[in-house]
């Protein structure tokens, strides 16, 4: 799991995030909207190897931290 800092929490509205595919262990790219609370949930192919990865993203306003976490989604 990484841990990304909000640079300027009012002027942030989006983030690119980095995520490791689960199957092939390569780093794709995702642009998360941070306007959303909480948690986001959804599913994402691989650049490479086009396998489903379910990522899961969540939103820490309060202590200004973005967590995201990519998983096997036949687990
Ligand atoms: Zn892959």
């Amino acid at each position: 799991m990484r841990k990304f800092e909000l640079k300027d929490k009012a002027m942030v509205t989006d983030e690119e995030l980095i995520w490791t595919c689960q199957y092939c262990g390569v780093h794709n790219t995702v642009w998360v909207d941070l306007t959303v609370d909480g948690k986001q949930d959804f599913i994402e192919e691989c650049r490479i190897c086009c396998r489903p990865n379910r990522i899961i993203i969540k939103v820490d306003k309060q202590d200004e931290n973005i967590f995201i976490e990519s998983r096997l989604t036949d687990e």
